[in-house]
């Protein structure tokens, strides 16, 4: 009988999330304090393309910048307002649905106003990020076919409306014992304006992790660069065929693949690939064998929790539940390209 070893390998996990561990042990601060306090001389009113181009140059220099106490206008500031302007003809995610959700339109996530299903001490996410507080928004980019999450991701309209002043009052509460903040869903790509205004009232030196599908625009990444210490990472399917097939979206591959690219560029990774009956060549081998090509020092997990949930019985090969023998072999596989793993 396989069974998944239970790892709890630090080393490995330091070594590709040595920014995390810094903050955890007190010898940096979380990034997106850095944006909170670098100051900024800039007219907040001034165009969205002006507002960019000093956004780029501002992150030329973040990393080497000293934080100032509560300057007039931060980078965190400029980030909120461009994220706002975004929210105007909706380009959070790769959809780019065009609708002005400042007017209350709903693109295909239906997202208007960001709710909060729930938010707890999550014991159940890797070793490396537990105790985690997870704050779980409704509504989500994706309509995976097999979600589990299947009645918050699809019903963006349950939950409650927080205000970022009140979510940013848990986050502290929360703060003393966890060790990270946890945005997730369904997908947090849709609240990201929602999150940066939460993050201006946060002070807490708290890791911050986008937990998320990587459906992003580049310009959502950019605006999450400074401010996310680490991504986790849902990498579910090696071709844009499956993914059109089990979660309704557009070229996939392509746009996954770079933002993990990005991802890695800004800092640490954590990967989680949910194995799928039937889908070991065309989907777990291909992004298994991408991610040992591209991406150096990541941390990997590749998960066995698959359960036919939501609309999973369409389809043929989702009826059944991941027999051990699938999962052992893409497990070893990825043990055999020399992933660091982590579970
Ligand atoms: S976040 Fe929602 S509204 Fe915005 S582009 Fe994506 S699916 Fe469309």
């Amino acid at each position: 009988m396989f069974i998944k070893i239970r790892l709890s390998d630090i080393e490995g996990a330091k070594r590709a999330l040595p920014n995390y561990y810094n903050i955890l042990e007190g010898r940096k601060n979380a990034i997106y304090l850095k944006s909170k306090g670098m100051s900024l001389d800039c007219d907040l009113s001034k165009s969205e393309h002006e507002l960019w181009d000093i956004h780029e140059k501002a992150m030329l220099s973040l990393r080497k910048s000293e934080a100032t106490k509560n300057p007039k206008t931060s980078l965190l500031d400029l980030k909120l307002k461009l994220a706002r302007h975004m929210l105007s003809k909706c380009e959070l995610c790769e959809r780019k649905c065009g609708a002005n959700r400042l007017m209350g339109k709903e693109g295909h996530c239906h997202v208007v106003e960001s709710k909060v299903s729930s938010e707890f001490v999550h014991w159940g996410e890797e070793p490396e990020l537990v105790p985690s507080h997870t704050i779980f928004f409704s509504g989500c980019t994706f309509n995976c076919a097999f979600c589990q999450n299947w009645d918050i991701s699809q019903n963006p309209k349950s939950g409650d409306a927080f205000s970022p002043t009140r979510v940013a009052e848990i986050i502290k509460r929360r703060s003393d014992s966890t060790r990270n903040t946890n945005w997730v869903g369904g997908d947090p790509t849709s609240n990201l304006p929602f999150i940066l205004d939460t993050l201006t009232y946060c002070n807490v030196n708290t890791p911050q992790v986008w937990n998320s599908n990587m459906y992003l625009t580049e310009k959502s990444m950019k605006l999450l660069d400074g401010l996310i210490d680490v991504y986790l990472t849902d990498f579910k399917y090696g071709n844009s065929e499956c993914a059109k097939r089990l979660s309704n979206v557009d070229n996939y591959w392509d746009i996954v693949c770079r933002n993990h690219k990005i991802a890695r560029s800004q800092c640490g990774v954590i990967i989680r690939h949910l194995v799928l009956p039937g889908h070991f060549k065309c989907c777990t081998k291909p992004i298994l064998e991408w991610i040992a090509k591209n991406l150096e020092n990541v941390r990997v997990n590749v998960m066995d929790q698959f359960r036919p949930a939501y609309n999973a019985y369409e389809y043929e090969e989702l009826t059944e539940r991941l027999t051990r023998e699938e999962f052992k072999h893409s497990y070893e596989f990825a043990l055999g390209l020399g992933l660091s793993l982590t579970d």
